[in-house]
This record gives structure tokens, sequence and C-alpha cells, in this order.
């Protein structure tokens, strides 16, 4: 670079200047790489350009991972399906696929605790970011509490676009607590809204004929499970817990 115009400093502050972080990281090496090996012109400007794109798709993933919240993370690889033999592991498999999102179906992960559903669901959605989608991940609890917050401060709407808008939206532990009705309103509006456009995770201690005892009231509690459990596939784990394994 010696015949340039700019010095290597000066380029990356302007390549700085247009947010071009990508081209930053890469230029000194490239730079190199083009008077040892003699690139020509075009050659050496695609080379930047490519490690630009390389540079924003890593940049959107880890967006992507850290916004989806997951509480841990272990996939599909970890789980052991010869614990948990009511699993079928070939449905499963095809759920990881991500098929299911594109047809906005729902997934209800029913079980004691302690049987993986939590486990599952998470290596669900480290696939879907695999596949570039966004998912978010919450208990239910942190979501209600989140909503009714939110309408202290008008912030109430914007709020509910957060679980409207991921690809995958994963509600946590449902049936642990009962709700009050205004919360109840709340799960209604994120689940009524979501039907058909975009699916959710849900995982569950209590079977759903139970879930009037969590909802409270009868009218709401079946608007819910008819939008839910329209499309949707359930997985009803029955077995022991798996903290409760044998270390062996
Ligand atoms: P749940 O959500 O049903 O209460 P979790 O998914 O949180 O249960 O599972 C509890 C712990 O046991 C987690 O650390 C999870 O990774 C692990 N676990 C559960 N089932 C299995 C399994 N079949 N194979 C491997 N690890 C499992
Ligand atoms: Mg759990």
């Amino acid at each position: 670079m010696s015949q340039g115009l700019l010095n290597v400093e000066e380029l990356e502050k302007a390549l700085k200047e247009f947010k071009l972080a990508g081209i930053v990281r890469t230029l000194e090496l490239r730079l190199k790489q083009a008077q040892e090996e003699g690139f020509a012109c075009s050659e050496f400007l695609g080379l930047l350009l490519e490690d630009e794109k390389n540079s924003r798709a890593d940049n959107r993933r880890s967006r992507l991972y850290k916004e989806a919240h997951l509480p841990f993370e272990k996939g599909l690889e970890d789980f052991d399906f010869t614990f948990q033999p009511s699993i079928k592991k070939q449905e499963i498999l095809e759920l990881s696929t991500c098929r299911f999102l594109e047809k906005y179906t729902n997934i209800l992960f029913l079980g004691q605790p302690g049987t993986g559903k939590t486990h599952l669901s998470v290596a669900l959605g480290l696939k879907a970011l695999g596949y570039g989608k966004t998912v978010l991940f919450t208990s239910v609890w942190e979501m209600i509490q989140r909503l009714q917050a939110s309408r202290a401060d008008f912030s109430y709407q914007r709020k509910i676009e957060e679980y409207l808008k991921p690809d995958l939206l994963i509600l946590d532990e449902l049936g642990y607590r009962s709700m009050a009705e205004k919360t109840v309103e709340d799960v209604f509006e994120i689940v009524s809204r979501r039907y058909e456009k975009g699916s959710i995770i849900i995982t569950s201690n209590r079977s759903v004929s139970e879930w009037d005892k969590v909802f409270i009231d009868r009218t709401l509690t079946s608007a819910i499970v008819d939008r839910l459990m329209h499309h949707s596939v359930i997985i009803e784990i029955k077995g022991e817990s798996y903290r409760f394994k044998k270390k062996d």
C-alpha cells in the first residue's frame, strides 16, 4: 500500500465510519495476502466483501442467541431418550427440522418436574436459532409479571409486541402457580394474537384438563386451550424425574 492514498489506520478509520467492522477486522491480513499472492483488485474487493458478509452473519447469530434468553444450552444430543421411553424420539427429531414453525404449530410438553420438558424446549429453540429463526424463552410467570409491570408505565402494547414478534415463543412452567384474572387475560392476548401467526412451545406439569385450575376463568381457559390446541403437537412425558436418576 506504499503507493496508496491512505495508510492502514486511515483506511480503518474510514471503514469504521461506514460501519464496515468486518472489513476492519481482516484488512491487515487481506492487504498482506494481496501483496504476497498478487490478488487482482476485483478478487481483493470480493474477499473483503465476503469478510463483511460473514461478520454480519456472525453478529446476527450471536444477537439472536442472546435475545432468545435461553436458560441453558443443551441440545437433543444431550438428551437421553432411553431414560424417557414414553417420548417418541422420531417425533422429536421430526420437530427438530423446525417445519412446525412454517405451519405455526404449537408444541405442548406435559409431564412431572424433572422429566425434560425445559431441556427439550431449549433444544428445539437452539435448532430454530440454527435455522436463523428468532426465539424468545420466558417462564409464564416472568411474562405475566413483566406485562403487569408494563401497565404501570404505559409500555404494555410495546411489551406485548415483544412476545408476538419472535418466530418461536417458549412459555415455560405453566401451572406452578394459579393466576389472577387480569394476568390470564394477558396470556389470552398473547395466545390469540399468535394464533396461526407464530408457534408457541408450552411446558406444563399439569394436564390440559387441569388448566382451568391455573387460569381460573373457565371461558378464558377454553378460549386459550382451543387456540393453542387447534394446530398442535402434544408430547406427554410419562416417566420419573431425571434428577432422581441414579449416578452410574
Ligand atoms: P422439567 O422442565 O421437565 O422440570 P428439565 O428439562 O429442567 O425438566 O430437566 C431437569 C434436568 O435434568 C436438566 O438439567 C435436564 O438437562 C436434565 N434432563 C432431564 N431429562 C433428561 C434426559 N432424558 N437426558 C438427559 N438429561 C435430562
Ligand atoms: Mg422445567
